[in-house]
């Protein structure tokens, strides 16, 4: 089988997730959300009564964990300490705190060997996070950077959430700020990524622009 790493990267509610499990079944990949894996950090950091700023606590907590994540696009599933915490990572407590845990270096040093070694298993995948085409994998087969408007990354954001529109765009905002002005990998285009503007887009039609793009490379690789 060809090795095929998806790269796709990009703010909250720009559509990663959604386009990124389709996109993997779709070309029978398998699939790894970055982002679960620092909000299961996170998860464990709140359950131990850690403060999220104090780094070397956060940086125990990290290290400490038995982390488990799955890598089926129909089934994405994380453990922590052998207890699913699927839903509980979405929650708001987890939200406000995961960018002050995925800022602290020895987090992102455990968690980016541990996503290095799934993909060099997994060989096709789609990995969708903040750092993934500019840090993860590099040499992945297809960069993207997916963006939105702020209203529309809200809406969706808020429907998905069942939260208010406007709470969600002002917590959305001061997301991305800390995750694009942070020291160490910040939210970043890689500069041989792909920028599509999923505003106007519904899910199929960047589902369908990603495979073109894939078939093209892997035509001009031949
Ligand atoms: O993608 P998601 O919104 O679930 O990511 C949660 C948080 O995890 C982000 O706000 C960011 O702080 C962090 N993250 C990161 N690097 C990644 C993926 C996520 O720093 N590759």
């Amino acid at each position: 089988m060809d090795r095929c790493v998806v790269a796709v990267d990009g703010p909250s509610g720009s559509g990663k997730s959604t386009v990124s499990k389709r996109l993997a079944v779709s070309i029978g990949a398998r699939y790894l959300d970055t982002g679960a894996m620092y909000r299961a950090v996170t998860w464990a950091v709140l359950r131990d009564g850690v403060d999220p700023q104090d780094a070397d606590a956060v940086a125990k907590v990290a290290g400490g964990i038995d982390l488990f994540v799955g890598t089926d696009p129909l089934n994405p599933h994380v453990r922590v300490d052998g207890v699913p915490v699927d839903k509980e990572i979405r929650g708001p407590e987890v939200t406000g705190a995961v960018s002050a845990v995925a800022a602290v270096p020895a987090v992102r040093q455990l968690m980016v060997a541990r996503q290095r070694d799934i993909i060099a298993t997994a060989r096709r995948i789609v990995v969708e996070g903040r750092d993934i085409g500019t840090v993860v994998a590099p040499d992945a087969e297809l960069k993207v950077f997916l963006t939105a408007s702020a209203d529309e990354r809200a809406r969706r954001r808020s429907l998905e959430i069942a939260a208010d529109v406007h709470a969600t765009a002002a917590d959305m905002a001061r997301r991305d700020r800390l995750d694009s002005t942070r020291t160490l990998s910040p939210t970043q285009q890689a500069p041989d990524a792909i920028e599509l503007d999923t505003t106007a887009l519904g899910i199929d039609e960047v589902v369908s622009t990603l495979r073109d793009m894939l078939d093209r490379r892997k035509a001009n690789a031949r």
